[in-house]
């Protein structure tokens, strides 16, 4: 048995009960913590492939926790997803910059978190270190994850970065909706085709102070294209 090994930081058990019921499901082993403590322990004894971890927890908070695990040598590559309440959403996109490798915004169904923890798995994959794609003055560095405009970094959330990354690496064709949901989102995940409209304007917006949102064009009954021509 090779089953990817997850690790579930959690201190409300019944969201506990309900990730590690899910999980198994899909073929993951689950091991639980209900504070970082005991993540640390149970780290220590055998390194997952991925950790689930609570924002909100008792102690050492989940982003301190996650910080605290990229410092270190034997897990600074371990992927981190972290489990966030809605009115915590904002701040959690800051604290991504602290090595999260994304989140999940509570409640969320076992379906959509599933498909992020494949998500993930495979973007764990062989890297392509030092990798710069650019367009005219805009730049995005597939190692660091950092976003550039004319040398000024640009802040945005982790979907916008797939995003933007998915149409930098694919210029120049158009994808319906549909398909940016199964090359962004994943194939597995059930989300409302106008979700992608949603990331789309986020992605503009972050890019529209140095004009940049014209890259990204509405091509009508289509879909979308990355595109460096008017
Ligand atoms: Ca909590």
């Amino acid at each position: 048995m090779n089953a990817k090994c997850i690790l579930i930081v959690e201190d409300e058990q019944p969201i506990r009960e309900m990730v590690m019921f899910a999980l198994a499901g899909a073929g993951y082993e689950v091991r639980e913590a209900a504070d970082s403590r005991q993540a640390q322990g149970i780290i220590a004894e055998r390194l997952p492939d991925l950790v689930l971890l609570d924002w909100m927890l008792p102690g050492l908070s989940g982003i301190d926790f996650a910080r605290r695990l990229k410092k270190e040598e034997l897990t600074r590559e371990l992927p981190v997803i972290m489990l966030t309440a809605r009115a915590e959403e904002e701040d959690t996109i800051q604290g991504l910059e602290s090595g999260a490798d994304d989140y999940i915004t509570k409640p969320f169904s076992p379906r959509e978190l599933v498909a992020r923890i494949r998500a993930v798995l495979r973007r764990g994959g062989p890297a392509a270190e030092n990798e710069i794609l650019s367009a005219n003055g805009l730049s995005l560095d597939l190692a660091s994850h950092r976003v550039s405009a004319d040398e000024t970094l640009l802040e945005m959330g982790p979907t916008e970065y797939r995003l933007l990354e998915f149409f930098m690496s694919h210029p120049e064709r158009v994808y319906s909706r549909s398909q940016l949901l199964d090359r962004v989102w994943g194939s597995n995940v059930y989300v409302e085709e106008r979700t992608v409209d949603v990331h789309i304007r986020r992605l503009r917006k972050a890019l529209e102070p140095h004009g940049y949102d014209a890259l990204i064009q509405t091509v009508r009954g289509s879909g979308y294209r990355f595109s460096t021509r008017v």
